[in-house]
């Protein structure tokens, strides 16, 4: 079931007024609002079907309509395997998205190559695209995909509405030649 009695966020309020900063109006419906792209390649994909089915429920947190198209996703979650040859695929697909987007790496093939020290698969999804959480486990279970995506939320909700026109921001993507 959607959360739908979400507390207000911090403000000043009075008889008939409530203020606060446009920043939290802005991370409490961004927090409450992912759109994830579920990128999906072995095993780890079928804890996250667990996740989004009944018992876990996904949609818990608002983010019942997992998106196939980039460009209406702010979520990217990376579970499987990536092979070197993906690489460029799973780069494109992060191009293709929108700011502001993040990024859940799941599993340990996705954030480090997991048990595939191999010439054929990418050590780390963070050598082609930043990575804002990572869910470590072989497989995870949902409970943990689940906590990983919480840490996603409060990155969305604690963010100011100007980080990805930061310097700083540029030059984290510049570092991986996205433009
Ligand atoms: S981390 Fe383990 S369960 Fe997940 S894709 Fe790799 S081998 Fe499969």
């Amino acid at each position: 079931m959607v959360e739908t009695n979400l507390p207000a966020p911090a403000g000043i309020e009075g008889p008939g007024f409530f203020a606060t900063a446009l920043d939290n109006v802005v991370g409490m419906a961004r927090k409450n609002s992912l759109w994830p792209l579920p990128f999906a390649t072995s095993c780890c994909g079928i804890e996250f079907m667990a996740t989004m089915a009944s018992h876990y429920d996904l949609a818990r947190f608002g983010s019942e309509r997992p998106s196939f198209s980039p460009r209406q996703a702010d979520l990217l979650m990376v579970m499987g395997t990536i092979a070197k040859k993906m690489g460029p695929v799973l780069r494109q697909t992060y191009e293709q998205m929108a700011e502001p987007r993040w990024v859940l790496s799941v599993g340990a093939c996705a954030s480090s190559g997991g048990i595939f020290d191999t010439y054929s698969v990418l050590q780390g999804i963070d050598r082609v695209i930043p990575v804002d959480v990572y869910v470590p486990g072989c497989p995870p279970r949902p409970e943990q995909i689940i906590e990983g995506l919480l840490k996603i939320q409060q990155l969305a909700e604690s963010e100011s509405t100007r980080r990805r026109d930061s310097e700083e921001y540029k030059a984290l993507l510049e570092s991986y030649k996205i433009s």
